[in-house]
C-alpha cells in the first residue's frame, strides 16, 4: 500500500468517514491545501455542519456511506468509525489507503510534537503539559482528543513552538508514518476492548505504536511500574528513540532491564529527576498542585517531556504548583460550613473512583452511581470502608451499588436525583468532610455527557 504524504493532496480526490469534530476539521484542512473532498457520514450531519461543508464547497452524503467513498484514492476515518465496517473493509481490498486525522495533520505541521497516550490520564497530563509550555514562554498548541482537533492548528504552527497532542488508541489505529517528537505513554489498562475483538494485546499494540516511527533523536516515555507496558518493551532496540521512565517505585536505572536515558521518580515525599546523569530533587509532592496517586503519575511523565524539551526546571516546578486543573476531574467547587464540594464527573470507571478515594485523607460524602457498564465495585470496598461516612447513589445502577458497597459505610442512601443527592450529602457531611461526585459509571442514563452531569452538579453546588 502507498505510503501517503503531503504530496498526495493537491488535485487529490479524498474520502473521509465521519463529519464529526475531527472529520470536520481534517475536511477544511485537505479543503484548504486543494484536495477534492467527500464527507461521508453514517448518522445524520448537522444543519449546522452541512452549511459549514457547503461553505467551503466540499461535497457530502449522510444516513449511510455509499460506494462513492470508493471513487476516492485514499481515506480519512475518523476515530468513532471502527476499523471493521463494510466500507472500510472494501477500501482495504482495493488497497486504498485509510489513514486517520492525526496522520494526515502531521503532515502539514512544523513544531515538534509532544503526544500522549494511555488508558487514564491523557487529557490531565495533555492540559498540564500546556501549561508548563506556555509558563515556558513557547507557542503552544494544545489539541488531539482533549478540544481542537489537530487538523484544525496543524497548519498554524511554527518550527519554534510546540504542539501537545492527546491521542487515543483509535487515532493511532490508522496511522503510517505519524512521528511524535516525544511520546508519552502513560498507563494500559483495559479499555474500550469491544473495538480490539475483546483481545487486549491488539488493544496493548496500539498504544505501543505511538512510538512506531520514532527514531534516535525522539524520546518515548513510559510509565515502568505499569506492568502492561514494562512487559511489552524490546529488550535490544536498534536506531528507537530515547528511552525514559517514570515510577512511583524507581529510579531509571532501576526501572528497566533495559538501557535507559533517564527519567522521574518519587523519593519519599519528593519528585526527582535524573536526566543527563544528574540526579535533581525537583519538588515535595505537598506542592504539586493536582493531588492523588495518579496525577503523581502525571505529573512525573509531564516533568520529564518538559525537562527533554528543555524546559527549565525552575520553570517545571511553578508550573506543576500552579496548574489548576482540569474540569471534572477532581475539581474544587467551593466550600460551605467547613465542608469542600469536589467534581470527578469524568471518572466514569471504578479504577478512576479508587484512584479519587485514594487521594483524600478526609472523611468522604461519596455520590456515585449512573449507567453501569458491567463494573466490578469490590476493589472499592477498603477504601469505602475507611474513607466513606455516607454513600449516595443515583441512576441505573444505584440499586447494585447500594447492595454491593452499602455495607462498608455507616449511611447508604438510594437518591432519585442529582439534587436530592446533594441535598442529602449537605446534610450527612461534617465540617472538615469532602463531598465527592465521583460515579464510577457512564453518564448517559440521567445526562446528555459527563460534562453535562458535571454542569449539573456544579450549579445544585452553587445553589446550596
Ligand atoms: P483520559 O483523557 O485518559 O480519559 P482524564 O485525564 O480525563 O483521562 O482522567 C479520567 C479519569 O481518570 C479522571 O477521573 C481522573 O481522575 C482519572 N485519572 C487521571 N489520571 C490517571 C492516571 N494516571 N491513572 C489512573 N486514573 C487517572
Amino acid at each position: 500500500m502507498t505510503t501517503l504524504d503531503k504530496t498526495y493532496v493537491s488535485g487529490k480526490a479524498v474520502s473521509i468517514l465521519g463529519a464529526a469534530r475531527s472529520g470536520m476539521a481534517v475536511a477544511a484542512l485537505l479543503s484548504r491545501h486543494g484536495a477534492k473532498v467527500f464527507v461521508s457520514e453514517f448518522g445524520q450531519i448537522s444543519a449546522q455542519n452541512q452549511s459549514v461543508l457547503e461553505d467551503q464547497g466540499i461535497a457530502w452524503e449522510e444516513n449511510g456511506h455509499t460506494a462513492r467513498v470508493l471513487e476516492s484514492e485514499w481515506v480519512v476515518i475518523s476515530p468513532g468509525v471502527p476499523s471493521k465496517v463494510a466500507i472500510v473493509q472494501e477500501c482495504v481490498q482495493q488497497g486504498k489507503p485509510v489513514v486517520s486525522e492525526i496522520e494526515v495533520a502531521s503532515w502539514f505541521c512544523k513544531a515538534p510534537i509532544v503526544a500522549i497516550t494511555g488508558s487514564n490520564g491523557k487529557t490531565t497530563t495533555t492540559e498540564l503539559l500546556g501549561h508548563v509550555f506556555r509558563k515556558s514562554g513557547r507557542t503552544t498548541w494544545v489539541c488531539g482528543n482533549v478540544g481542537t482537533p489537530f487538523a484544525t492548528v496543524c497548519d498554524q504552527s511554527g518550527e519554534d513552538d510546540v504542539v501537545v497532542l492527546e491521542v487515543s488508541s483509535f487515532q493511532l489505529d490508522h496511522i503510517t508514518s505519524f512521528r511524535p517528537h516525544v511520546a508519552l505513554l502513560l498507563n494500559i489498562t483495559p479499555d474500550h476492548l469491544d473495538r480490539y475483538d475483546y483481545n487486549f494485546e491488539l488493544y496493548a499494540a496500539s498504544k505501543l505504536s505511538i512510538s512506531q516511527n520514532q527514531k534516535e533523536s525522539d524520546a518515548l516515555v513510559i510509565n515502568s511500574d505499569d506492568p502492561a507496558i514494562r512487559d511489552r518493551m524490546p529488550v535490544s532496540r536498534v536506531d528507537g528513540p530515547g528511552l525514559y521512565t517514570f515510577s512511583l517505585e524507581d529510579a531509571p536505572e532501576k526501572a528497566l532491564e533495559q538501557a535507559v536515558e533517564g527519567g522521574a521518580y518519587l523519593d519519599k515525599n519528593s519528585l526527582h529527576l535524573h536526566l543527563n546523569n544528574q540526579n535533581e530533587k525537583l519538588m515535595y509532592v505537598d506542592e504539586l498542585a493536582l493531588r492523588g496517586r495518579h496525577n503523581v503519575y502525571n505529573s512525573l511523565a509531564a516533568a520529564v517531556a518538559a525537562r527533554v524539551m528543555e524546559v527549565r526546571s525552575d520553570v517545571v516546578r511553578e508550573s506543576l504548583r500552579t496548574f489548576s486543573g482540569v474540569p471534572h476531574r477532581l475539581e474544587v467547587l467551593r466550600e460551605i460550613d467547613g465542608v469542600r464540594y469536589i467534581n470527578d464527573s469524568k471518572a466514569t470507571n471504578v479504577n478512576a473512583v479508587w484512584f479519587a478515594l485514594e487521594s483524600f485523607s478526609e472523611t468522604v460524602v461519596l455520590i456515585a452511581g449512573g449507567r453501569d457498564k458491567g463494573n466490578d465495585y469490590s476493589s472499592l470496598k477498603p477504601l469505602v470502608t475507611s474513607r466513606v461516612r455516607a454513600l449516595i447513589t443515583i441512576g441505573e445502577a444505584a440499586e447494585r451499588m447500594h447492595a454491593e458497597l452499602g455495607s462498608c459505610t455507616q449511611d447508604s442512601v438510594i437518591a432519585e436525583s442529582l439534587d436530592d443527592a446533594v441535598k442529602l450529602a449537605h446534610l450527612l457531611a461534617k465540617p472538615g468532610d469532602v463531598v465527592l461526585l465521583s460515579p464510577a459509571c457512564a453518564s448517559f442514563d440521567m445526562f446528555d455527557s459527563y460534562e453535562h452531569r458535571g454542569d449539573q452538579f456544579k450549579q445544585i453546588v452553587s445553589n446550596l
